[in-house]
């Protein structure tokens, strides 16, 4: 892979990621490379097991890859102590997992305004005009418990979202959701995309898959070539 171009958000180069236990090794990652431009939406589709999450984890900063190197708005933020890939992420990097991204004793409101307290200074948008931003203006207040699964994933966004970032990295996040709650999730990526952000999604959605300007496919820890443009995907499903 070439130099970083200025043009780049996120570069990954020659990720391995190694799994032990005993005398078992899985490799989840074997020299994967990508980059997402800022604008960019890039989705990530791949059969279950093929590496999809330990990638996303690995571009987070949340996991080290055994081997090559992460830059995200153009800093290194892999091979560095866990505390100094936090403050990087908290910086620059907005994360939607599956599992989700909200405290259950804190509302909507403060499990923003938590986020925004990782970053020193004053954040380019209020808490509250993050939320209003998803849909949420109105359930500010609200416990995660007391949302719906639609409402969950748009606080997990508005949280995901809350410093502003160069990066948002989304690991299914429209799995158990709707149609209709699916595309309002998507079209808010699309909005971030549309202001510079470089989004990188990764998806079982065939509707996930058609908002993104590239698709790259996962199989066995490998990016399979060839498979740049959403058309060319027939079957996302894993
Ligand atoms: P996907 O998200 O595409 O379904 P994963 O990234 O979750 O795939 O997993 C890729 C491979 O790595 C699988 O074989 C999985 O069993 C293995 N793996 C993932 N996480 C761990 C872990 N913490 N310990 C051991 N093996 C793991
Ligand atoms: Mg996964």
């Amino acid at each position: 892979m070439t130099a970083e171009r200025p043009e780049d958000a996120l570069t990954a180069r020659e990720l391995y990621r190694f799994f032990r236990a005993g005398e078992e090794e899985t490799p989840a990652l074997r020299g994967v490379s990508l980059r997402v431009r800022r604008g960019e939406t890039v989705a990530v589709v791949g059969p279950s097991g093929s590496g999809k999450s330990t990638l996303l984890a690995c571009l987070a900063g949340l996991d080290e890859p055994s081997g090559g190197e992460v830059r995200v708005a153009g800093v290194r933020i892999s091979h560095r102590p866990e505390s100094e890939r936090a403050r990087l992420r908290a910086q620059h990097v907005g994360v939607l997992l599956q599992s989700r991204n909200l405290l259950p004793h804190l509302s909507a409101l403060d499990n923003v305004r938590l986020a925004q307290s990782a970053v020193r200074g004053r954040p380019a948008a209020s808490a509250g005009r993050l939320l209003e931003r998803v849909g949420l203006g109105h359930r500010a207040q609200a416990l995660p418990r007391q949302l719906s699964g639609g409402e969950l994933a748009r606080a997990g966004l508005a949280v995901a979202l809350a410093n502003d970032p160069a990066v948002l990295l989304a690991d299914e996040p429209t799995g158990e959701l709707d149609g209709d709650t699916e595309r309002l999730v998507l079209e808010l990526l699309r909005d971030r995309a549309a202001d510079g952000c470089a989004v990188l999604v990764v998806t079982h959605s065939g509707q996930a898959v058609r908002i993104a300007d590239r698709v790259i496919e996962l199989h066995d820890g490998q990016v399979r070539e060839g498979t740049s443009r959403p058309e060319e995907v027939a079957d996302v499903r894993g």
